[in-house]
């Protein structure tokens, strides 16, 4: 196996997972959101490890996401979170995925669909394909207008092919502690109850209620309901994109860990002489002699490249400077004297117990979300347990 590799610690998922559902309290469950590969984590061994060790069910975004999860054997419920296409929907059916649905003419064609699945016997759970309302209270995303949301409401209630089995919402900003933003979280819940108030007067059963992202779990619990959709707290980080000081993380005690270790090895050392320039674009001049470390991993793995010459990697417990450009397969180290360092030597990139994805995006102006979901597919990931 290659030098570059992404360690999964998943006793610290099973922590996570214990912390979100300390502060949910046993009322509610937990959709766990793997995404993106699991934010690129892995979602097979993943969900197979939070469905064991306390997750209740898993959220995708895309069909094929629940289709790799049905071929691992996970029989779990799958919520399907983004919006499909109309020639999805028989696999969306067969695959025993649950939409999320916003309109009209998508609820009608799905209701399509599970007829004709039913007409040919084929379907797993019972003879109503499950469906959940999604109402937007303030995202502008997907999601119905709450004043719609009670004729949608009606119309899947009332159709023999499928079953209203919850209604759901999205908050924009509730990992903000802005006061503006706190206001507009909570007209946000305030709009959700309104709309859910009125579809019960009608005398339709909503369903399971849920809307919580991570940031709603961490400062908005008037919005757990029946059930929440944790995706990056439970791979280890804040979901506040603002989080500058440890100082100010929100108060998760004990703390959540990230899972993911991003590792690699120093594979080359050169000598460098004082003046002699590192790297594409001549960025780095070495202002002493110097020994200059070779590393595996490039901005094709996923390491940004916008970290050249502003990170630090560790090498036996000490930080090393990333000098030059970074390229697409490898990165240099300023090794100095050397110190201890010698060929072969395991180099940490980021992982729970060094700097993690949360500093790297601060250095490069985005969100943890994003550095892990873009570690490539060539990274392999070893599970820990
Ligand atoms: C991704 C996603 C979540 C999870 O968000 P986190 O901020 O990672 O907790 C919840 N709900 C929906 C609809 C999502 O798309």
């Amino acid at each position: 196996m290659r030098a570059s590799r992404a360690i999964i610690h998943l006793e610290n998922l099973k922590k996570n997972l214990e912390i979100v559902r300390e502060k949910i309290g046993t009322g509610t469950k937990i959709c766990f959101c793997v995404k993106a590969d699991a934010y690129g984590h892995g979602a097979i061994p993943v969900s197979q490890y939070a469905l064991e060790n306390g997750a209740d069910c898993l959220a995708v975004a895309l069909v094929s996401e629940g289709k790799e999860l049905r071929k691992a054997g996970i029989n779990s419920r799958i919520f399907l979170l983004s919006q499909a296409l109309p020639e999805e929907i028989d696999e969306i059916i067969n695959t025993d995925l649950i939409p999320l649905v916003s309109d009209r003419d998508f609820i009608n064609a799905l209701a399509a669909g599970a007829s004709d699945v039913a007409a040919a016997g084929s379907q797993s759970r019972g003879n109503q394909f499950e469906v959940h309302l999604k109402i937007d209270t303030g995202m502008n995303r997907l999601g119905c207008g709450p004043d719609e949301a009670l004729d949608l409401a009606t119309l899947i209630a009332n159709n023999k092919n499928l079953q209203l089995g919850g209604i759901a919402s999205h908050f924009s900003v509730a990992d903000s502690t802005e006061p503006e933003d706190i206001a507009y979280t909570r007209a946000q819940i305030t709009c959700f109850n309104k709309t859910i108030e009125e579809i019960r007067k009608a005398g339709i059963d909503p369903g399971e209620l849920h809307a919580s992202n991570s940031g709603a779990i961490c400062f908005h619990k008037e919005a757990n309901f029946d059930m929440v959709r944790p995706g990056i707290m439970l791979y280890g980080y804040s979901p506040m994109e603002s989080e500058i000081k440890p100082a100010i993380k929100p108060s998760i005690k004990p703390s959540i860990k990230p899972l993911l270790e991003l590792q690699s090895a120093v594979v080359h050392i050169k000598r460098v002489s004082k003046g002699e320039e590192v790297s594409y674009g001549r960025t780095w001049k070495a202002p002493d002699d110097t020994h200059i470390g070779i590393i595996p991993i490039g901005y094709a793995d996923g390491l940004p490249r916008l970290l050249s010459n502003q990170y630090q990697v560790q090498i036996k417990g000490k930080a090393y400077p990333l000098v030059g450009r970074i390229c697409m397969d490898q990165c240099m180290v300023n090794l100095g004297n050397r110190g201890e360092v010698e060929r072969w030597d395991k180099a940490i990139i980021f992982g729970p117990e060094f700097t993690n994805a949360q500093d790297i995006a601060r250095i490069t102006g985005t969100i943890p979300y994003e550095i892990l979901c873009n570690i490539n597919k060539r990274v392999p990931r070893l599970y820990l347990k």
